[in-house]
């Protein structure tokens, strides 16, 4: 089977999002031996759209669409693909009932033209859409097969690993399942933990083993086919057991997982609190925790202490550190910990002192940070990084870091 991805939106064409879609939808489909042969983008334009389905259907047996699913008037996908292959559209009564329950929730007033959401081609199988309101679809008419999917990447992406990917198997008429589980790591470089798998990855078939890096993080999706689904977990098991013993110093989580979700659930399991003493931060790493639900069972709060005289009067940073060391310094991290600590009567203290850049501090060349921790009856330990990002990407990744260090 082989496969032409249709982007749907004039963002794409004016260079305002990259298609990342198409990309997502691309890596799933590799996994599961569905060839894509073809990248559409295509603007919010009727014509144009139905331009592309007919030289799509000349060169595809799956037709896969992101985009052009929502409530406005320019999403105009599904009434395009309807007029281009005679179908009509109908109402979905799962999807409206769900659109309803949504409003209420809100507690807003449903403007007439949401119902425009939970239309689908008549005749065809509606794709549940967890994350947002418009349905996505499965059709076939004459041989081929038209998959819908709306727009927004964190609507699309689990709708169609969901329900998608085990739609194409059924197309294909293939009894195994796709079992894929993610491994996310931190504190460890793409090459270097290529590198240390190296062998692993090359003998690897099922499961099969692809990394990704970004943002600080790399992760590796390990990929299982099997008919049974409790083998697929057990080949799953078995490697993420061989991977361990090399990386499993790094490993901190799976799947959706985040850094400060599984530091938050490991002081919440603990019953411990924390505050924070946030300079080149200013409030970042206090603000990835309050991102969490339940954040203030843990969080006690924190000081923003940009200025010196912020860490002297507010946190008693003592004059002699700030003077014979500086502010950051492995010393003012670490009364900044404790102070906090103190201050907020926190089970931990934990802080963030150094230079975002771009500019240099004196000799103190940009990416300079010390992260402090104060926590249970040890000696308040600090680390040093030695960052070489933006001025934003050193001060989101001095949190990230944070969050490393907390859970070790
Ligand atoms: P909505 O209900 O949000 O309008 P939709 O299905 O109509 O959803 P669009 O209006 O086409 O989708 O796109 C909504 C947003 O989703 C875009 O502004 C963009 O941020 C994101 N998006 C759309 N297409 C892509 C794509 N191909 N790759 C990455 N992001 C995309
Ligand atoms: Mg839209």
């Amino acid at each position: 089977m082989n496969a032409e991805i249709i982007a749907v939106g004039s963002e794409l064409l004016l260079g305002q999002i990259a298609n990342t879609n198409a990309q997502f939808i691309s890596e799933r489909l590799a996994e599961v031996g569905v060839n894509v042969f073809y990248h559409t983008s295509v603007g919010d334009n009727p014509a144009r759209l139905e331009e592309v389905i007919k030289h799509a259907e000349e060169r595809a047996d799956l037709l896969i669409f992101t985009g052009g699913l929502g409530p406005t008037k320019d999403d105009l996908t599904k009434e395009t693909i309807a007029r281009s292959l005679g179908v009509s559209l109908s109402m979905d009564e799962e999807a409206m009932d769900s659109i309803r329950a949504y409003f209420e929730k809100v507690g807003r007033v449903m403007t007439p033209n949401n119902e425009k959401q939970a239309l689908i081609l008549e005749g065809s199988v509606p794709l549940k859409n967890d994350f947002g309101m418009a349905p996505g679809m499965v059709f076939q008419q004459s041989g081929k097969a038209y998959i819908l999917l709306p727009g927004p990447p964190s609507e699309m992406r689990p709708m169609f690993s969901t329900y998608g990917v085990p739609a194409v198997m059924r197309l294909m008429k293939r009894k195994e399942v796709i079992h894929s589980r993610v491994l996310r790591f931190f504190g460890i470089g793409e090459s270097q933990l290529e590198a240390d798998l190296e062998e692993l990855i090359d003998r690897q078939t099922n499961p099969t083993i692809a990394p990704l890096a970004g943002d600080g993080e790399v992760t590796l999706r390990l990929t299982a086919k099997h008919e049974s689904k409790d083998v697929a977990e057990t080949l799953l098991n078995e490697l993420e057991s061989e991977i361990r013993q090399t990386v499993g110093e790094y490993l901190y989580g799976y799947d959706q997982d985040s850094l400060e979700g599984v530091g938050f659930r490991l002081l919440k399991e603990k019953g411990l609190t924390l505050a924070a003493a946030e300079s080149l931060t200013a409030g970042l790493f206090q603000s990835s925790l309050a991102s969490i639900a339940g954040a203030s069972s843990v969080l006690e709060g924190g000081v923003v202490c940009y200025q010196d005289s912020v860490k002297r009067n507010v946190l008693n940073v003592r004059e002699e550190t700030l003077k014979n060391y500086g502010a950051v310094s492995r010393e003012c991290a670490i009364e900044l910990a404790a102070n906090v600590r103190t201050l907020f009567k926190s089970d931990i203290g934990i802080s963030f002192t150094g230079v975002a850049g771009p500019e240099a501090q004196g000799d103190l060349p940009p990416g300079t940070v010390w992260i402090g921790i104060a926590s249970g009856d040890e000696e308040p330990r600090a680390y040093k990084l030695t960052l070489a990002g933006s001025r934003n990407g050193n001060r989101s990744r001095t949190v990230k870091y944070g969050w490393h260090y907390l859970v070790k």
